[in-house]
């Protein structure tokens, strides 16, 4: 890598990690999708259950088949229909696992998470319920502040994500959200968490590459 683009990571992952360390986060450092999996693995070692939230990015580790290797119980609903009373247990769930797992839609270099969703299993279990969160967030999603994190979702994370779950909503047509009425609309909460809960331990993990959207 170009070591000027290296030397400009290096000061805005830095910096977050100190933002995040003042604000109760656990933060850590992954340079590889190996090196995040291998610390995920350790914290679960003492979890009977894991959580996973809607995440691509957790996901793209290979944490899912790693875990159940181990013996752990993983909820994941995105292995079961959408919708169906299966499905909704799963979510429910995960909000009482040992371990929850997840992403954030943005990371901002102040030291808050951000995050927009339909359903709220994700924001709930990183919130309160399992006792241990692991948050792995690609640096690609590291913004200045939480202006530019609502920003993110609205030119980024809304209109991927909405494209991919194939919804017909506007902002896959623009690439950026249109505030929609659409039934189909993805963006049904907005959460900032601004430090870490009262009752759970957060781990952060920024990963050394662009991963997730
Ligand atoms: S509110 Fe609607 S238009 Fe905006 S990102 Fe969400 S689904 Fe797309």
């Amino acid at each position: 890598m170009d070591e000027f683009v290296r030397a400009h990571w290096q000061i805005v992952i830095d910096a977050t990690m100190k933002a995040l360390k003042d604000h109760g986060f656990d933060a850590r450092f992954c340079s590889t999708r190996e090196e995040a999996a291998q610390f995920i693995l350790e914290t679960a070692k003492d979890c009977a259950s894991v959580g996973i939230g809607g995440t691509h990015t957790a996901r793209a580790l290979g944490i899912v088949p790693m875990l159940e290797s181990a013996g752990k119980t993983v909820y994941d609903h995105w292995k079961l229909k959408v919708g169906t009373p299966e499905e909704l247990d799963c979510r429910r769930k995960q909000m009482l696992a040992d371990l929850f797992i997840s992403s954030a839609n943005a990371l901002t270099m102040t030291g808050e998470l951000v995050n927009r969703e339909g359903a709220g299993n994700r924001i709930n279990g990183m919130t309160f319920g399992p006792p241990k969160v692991i948050i792995v967030v690609g640096r690609n999603k590291i913004v200045p502040d939480l202006d530019a994190a609502i920003g993110r979702l609205e030119s980024v994370a809304g209109p991927i994500r909405a494209m991919s779950l194939n919804r017909k909503t506007p902002c896959v047509k623009t690439g950026y959200c249109m505030d929609c009425d659409s039934p189909e609309r993805i963006c049904r909460i907005t959460h900032i968490m601004h430090r870490k809960p009262a009752f759970t331990h957060v781990t952060v993990l920024i990963l050394d590459e662009e991963i997730g959207y």
